[in-house]
């Protein structure tokens, strides 16, 4: 008899596991009060994750599958995964008389590969396009972590956007150039994709069991994916109605817009209901059949968030885990404002991201990369604290993706693996993207003054505070060249703006 483990993240109907019915075979989903209180997670997030469980289980049962599915409401409930698979083993072995072997598939997080090491075979998830050690590899021999070397590579291997003789499409390998244009408010934007689950009984599940939790539940009509049907239908939408104009607005941030031409397939993604060349076949076959409606920036800028940097970051997790979660390469340790989990700031532009993903449990990677995680590191907050804020929000959010983009990609806090150098910004540069600024109390043109936007004097108090990490950085040098050429009383007035700000953060 065999016992084979399903994890929440791991709900892919293509899985060569059940491709045939076996009497033999027992497939077992928990609920597990550790792995839903490990970070304070999201009333949605937990919702879609517990919800796509049960809908697997239901799918398993119709296909012919056994299935154990046991809720929080089990009583044989032991509370964490090992403990409930020990427990389901120990059981269907006195049950049959017969030795009960357990499989499970390759967890994508070092916390449960941890966990889960030693009780039975593990087996290939199928679902990424690269093993574990991939970037490891391919880096083992390159100075830096570039991820446009590794992408290239990808292209070429699973044969994408490339012309009879191999070549890129278009004569090149990226077009970011063509693609992040401003906002223009003037611009319609696609009606939202949504479902409509009835999920107050799981809801009320979670509080009968007292798991603390945050943001809006949306349980009454619930808008994520549950199962694969519904997560090709939100690609599908995405491709009709949102590719075209996909790389233009990609770093664009806009009032009253919470998607704008974002796919919003990331949760399906990760809970594996849909396959990265899922994605990247369907964007690329639109290109294919209407070059003329689908420009090939847009298409090719899409394909690179799957196919590059969705594949580039699980293998620099798994390349420096476990130490990775440790690191703080500016030593920054200021904890998180308490409007992080209300909205409650009168920065516009924070405001809106935060209350959007209090709402939605979503925003696009601009309002985390340039947003949140911008102002985060201009002031220097906590890394792990802030880990455990995007670990908790998002939909989307697991570990071998949130922690390479936050601690990595949006904090600089690796010391330079996934970027070359920390991104940050003034003012300016949220002002251009989009039209914050102009419902913002904070004026972006002031840099000094009780009305002064706070991202001006911060990002030059970043920059001063941490010279000697970053003036031999090739890319930063300028900066240093300007603040240097700056009027002495003009640099001190910013320093004593920005040190003002840091004092009242909790009121910004
Ligand atoms: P789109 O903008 O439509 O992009 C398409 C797909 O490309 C995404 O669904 C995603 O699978 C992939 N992708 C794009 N950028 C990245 C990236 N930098 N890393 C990995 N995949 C990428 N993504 C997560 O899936 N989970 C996270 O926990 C997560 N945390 C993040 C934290 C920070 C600080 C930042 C800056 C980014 C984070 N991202 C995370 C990456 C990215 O922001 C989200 O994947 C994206 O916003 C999801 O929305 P979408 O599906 O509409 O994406
Ligand atoms: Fe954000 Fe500053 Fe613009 Fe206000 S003025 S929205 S704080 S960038």
């Amino acid at each position: 008899m065999k016992l084979r483990l399903i994890l929440g993240d791991q709900l892919n109907p293509l899985h060569s596991w059940f491709a045939q019915r076996d009497s033999e075979v027992v497939y077992a989903l928990f609920e597990s009060r550790e792995e839903l209180t490990y970070a304070p997670h999201h009333r949605q997030k937990m919702l879609a994750f517990l919800h796509g469980m049960q809908r697997f289980a239901e799918w398993l049962r119709a296909e012919g599958h056994s299935v154990e599915h046991w809720t929080l409401d089990e009583p044989r409930q032991r509370g964490s995964l090992r403990a409930n698979l020990e427990a389901l083993k120990t059981e269907w072995e006195a049950r049959t008389g017969q030795t009960v072997a357990v499989e499970y598939q390759e967890p994508d997080e070092y916390r449960l590969d941890q966990a889960l090491s030693g009780i039975g075979q593990c087996v290939p998830s199928e679902h990424f396009l690269t093993e574990r050690d991939g970037v490891r590899r391919h880096f083992a021999s390159k100075k830096t972590y570039l991820m446009e070397s590794f992408y290239r590579v990808m292209r070429v291997k699973w044969n994408v956007l490339l012309d009879t003789s191999g070549q890129p499409e278009g004569g090149t390998w990226n077009f970011d150039a063509e693609n992040r244009s401003s906002w223009d408010p003037a611009q319609q934007v696609p009606r939202e994709w949504r479902a409509h689950h009835d999920l107050r009984e799981l809801d009320a599940r979670l509080d009968r069991h007292g798991i603390p939790r945050w943001g809006e539940s949306a349980a009454a009509d619930f808008p994520w994916p549950s199962d694969r049907p519904e997560a090709l239908d939100v690609l599908d939408h995405f491709v009709e109605h949102a590719l075209a104009l996909f790389g233009r607005y990609q770093d664009s941030l806009a009032e009253g817009q919470d998607f704008l031409f974002h796919s919003r397939i990331s949760f399906a993604l990760n809970t594996k209901m849909l396959h990265p060349l899922d994605a990247v076949r369907a964007a690329e076959t639109a290109w294919r059949r209407a070059p003329e409606r689908y420009p090939l920036p847009a298409v090719e800028g899409f394909i690179r968030q799957v196919l590059g940097w969705r594949e580039y970051v699980r293998g620099i997790y798994w390349d420096q885990m476990p130490s990775y979660a440790e690191r703080n390469f500016f030593g920054h340790d200021r904890p998180l404002p308490p409007w992080m989990y209300t909205g409650q700031t009168r920065m516009r532009c924070m405001q809106v991201a935060v209350d959007q993903s209090l709402r939605t449990a979503y925003a696009h990677h601009i309002q985390r990369l340039m947003v949140v995680g911008n102002f985060a590191l201009l002031a220097g907050l906590d890394p792990r604290e802030l880990d455990t804020w995007y670990l908790g929000i998002y939909i989307d959010a697991l570990e071998w993706v949130e922690l390479p983009n936050t601690r990595g990609m949006s904090q600089f806090a690796d010391g330079g693996i996934v970027g070359t150098k920390p991104y940050v910004s003034s003012g300016a540069y949220l002002n251009k993207q989009g039209n914050h600024c102009a419902s913002c109390p904070y004026s972006v043109h002031e840099k000094v003054g009780p009305n002064a936007c706070p991202f001006n004097s911060l990002y030059w108090h970043f920059y001063a505070r941490n010279r000697p990490q970053l003036e031999r950085n090739p890319r930063v040098g300028m900066v240093y060249r300007t603040w240097d050429k700056m009027k002495p009383d003009h640099r001190e007035a910013l320093l004593e703006q920005a040190e003002s700000n840091l004092q009242s953060i909790n009121n910004l």
